[in-house]
């Protein structure tokens, strides 16, 4: 079981995976007053630097589950090399219908939200390891401005300009689902490049340590058009952000 081979490569070196840098991250986790003991659940969790950095930060638990053995493998090391390999577990697994054992104070899913059909099906499946009181997490991206055009959208990757909404209509879906939106914390361009064009140095140097990998023609072909797709579009169009949200 495994992500498509394109995502552990090209994102092999990434400690986060998605457009918040780490200030961000450590911002987000001063903004939700986590507490020592707090236990918070990731699906998705990539290579587990939201729980790590968590657990160093401010004393939580945490336990991550993500489909990519790469991506697991790298949160297990990054847990030792914090010191906090006994605060947060990892799981090798798809997150699909995950529900934990023990109810959690924060249940987060922060760009991963295809793993139950979209930010709806996300939320109600987050919602089930809610304790009372508890905070859900969504990562998810929205249009910073509005695609003139359906090609523009699929410029960004997206299938069409219905996969997102603008900010303002992403929070009335939260509250229209029954939640109050409590917190945010949105990525800028800078977020966003360290996100996408970090790819591109891991690609070149792929590259050249596997140019005879049957993978290689589709890696160059990645890093020859990447940089000016994503300047053309996604870095013009995309936004993204974390909300927090607590059932009204
Ligand atoms: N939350 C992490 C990772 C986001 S990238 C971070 O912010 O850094 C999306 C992650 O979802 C990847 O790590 C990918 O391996 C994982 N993923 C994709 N499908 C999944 C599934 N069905 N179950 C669990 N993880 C999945």
């Amino acid at each position: 079981m495994d992500i498509p081979r394109i995502f552990n490569v090209t994102e092999s070196a990434h400690r986060i995976h998605n457009p918040i840098t780490p200030e961000k991250l450590a911002t987000l986790g001063d903004a939700l007053r986590l507490e020592a003991g707090d236990q918070v659940l990731d699906l998705g969790s990539g290579s587990g630097e939201m729980l790590c950095t968590w657990a160093l930060d401010h004393g939580i638990i945490g336990t991550g589950i993500d489909m990519s053995r790469l991506f697991t493998d790298q949160a297990k090391l990054r847990a030792e090399e914090l010191g906090v390999d006994d605060q947060v577990k990892f799981i090798h697994g798809d997150a699909a219908g995950y529900v934990s054992d023990e109810k959690v104070s924060v249940a987060a899913c922060v760009g991963a939200t295809w793993i139950a059909g979209g930010v709806v099906g996300t939320i109600e499946l987050l919602a089930r390891s809610l304790r009372p009181g508890g905070i859900i997490l969504i990562g998810e991206p929205y249009w910073r401005q509005l695609p003139p055009t359906e090609d523009i959208a699929k410029g960004c990757l997206a299938s069409s300009i219905s996969d997102f909404f603008i900010l303002p209509e992403l929070l009335a879906s939260f509250g229209n689902l029954g939640y109050d939106v409590v917190e945010m914390i949105l990525a800028d361009q800078d977020g966003w490049d360290r996100y996408e064009a970090a790819k591109w140095l891991t690609m070149r140097r792929w590259l050249e340590a596997n140019s005879d990998d049957e993978f290689a023609q589709e890696v160059r072909a990645k890093l020859t058009s990447e940089p000016v797709r994503y300047a053309a579009y996604t870095r013009e169009y995309l936004g993204w952000g974390v909300f927090a949200l607590m059932p009204q």
